[in-house]
């Protein structure tokens, strides 16, 4: 058993006991790490003593290898991030951030990516974002591409062709990445096999019957291109032509890649959102 003092961001947090809470962190070090909080209920309800979830702060954690419910000793709160509850853009883009490292980084250590998810809150929550939305879209494309799944855009993943600056292009969610115009057209239909290079590039053929029929993405042109390239590099564009169109493209290549063939539900939840 090691005691192991860590900075730590609150994915989940649910109730146990009358007494006890068990609470699922992202860490830099031991990445997500699951810990059960005794006796943190005891003022009963949500007192001060129970952090919030998207808080960050200092947790003593016992750490035993071979457990998988941990034992913590403390937690300090260094930010609340309170702020992201009074919006619901915010808070479910908060949601899809966390939801996509709870699906995907595991117990691995990465630093990066633990400092990348605290800045995406922080941005989510500072008042002078401007537009919440286009926020979250940068932020968790940051995300998905920090785990490893940055879609090809500047390549065509079929040919391999640069994109023309006014070509008509397509998205490819299971070759990970955009076809040409003509590789869009030869390759039509549900049922062309995928021939990205990406080391992630999944092959049609393999899918099953129901996921092949929508395994490819929207048409895109360059203006859309353009957007994709500036939020998959973490920048935030001052706006987007098509907002629930992005959003679209972001759930279909996270669930190819990211989530086993399922919706991500924070993305359900915030297209709902967004289309009423
Ligand atoms: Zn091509």
């Amino acid at each position: 058993m090691a005691l192991v003092k860590t900075p730590a961001i609150v994915l989940q947090v649910y109730p146990y006991s009358d007494t006890s809470l068990i609470l699922r962190y992202f860490t830099p070090d031991l990445g997500v790490v699951s810990v059960i909080a005794k006796g943190i209920r005891k003022s009963g309800g949500r007192g001060a003593g129970v952090p919030d979830v998207f808080s960050e702060g200092v947790a003593t954690i016992d750490v035993k290898p071979t457990r998988e419910l941990q034992t913590l000793r403390e937690f300090a709160l260094t930010r609340t991030r309170l702020m992201l509850g009074s919006d619901v853009i915010r808070f479910s883009g908060a949601a899809v951030l966390s939801e996509l490292i709870l699906k995907h980084a595991g117990e691995e250590p990465h630093a990066e990516l633990f400092e990348r998810l605290g800045r995406g809150l922080d941005r989510l929550t500072a008042t002078e974002t401007h537009d919440p939305l286009i926020t979250v879209l940068a932020e968790a494309w940051r995300i998905v591409a920090l785990l490893g799944y940055e879609p090809q855009l500047d390549q065509c993943v079929s040919c391999g062709a640069a994109i023309g600056d006014t070509e008509i292009a397509r998205f490819d969610y299971v070759a990970g990445g955009i076809r040409c115009a003509k590789c869009a057209l030869q390759n039509e239909g549900p049922s062309a096999p995928g021939q990205g290079k990406h080391a992630f590039a999944r092959d049609r053929q393999a899918l099953p019957a129901r996921e092949r029929s929508s395994a490819w993405g929207p048409r895109v042109g360059p203006q859309a291109r353009q957007e994709l390239r500036s939020l998959v590099g973490g920048q935030v564009p001052h706006a987007v032509a098509r907002r629930s169109g992005h959003v679209h493209l972001l759930a279909g290549f996270v669930r190819y890649h990211l989530s086993g063939g399922r919706s991500l539900r924070s993305l359900d939840f915030l297209l709902t959102q967004l289309e009423g």
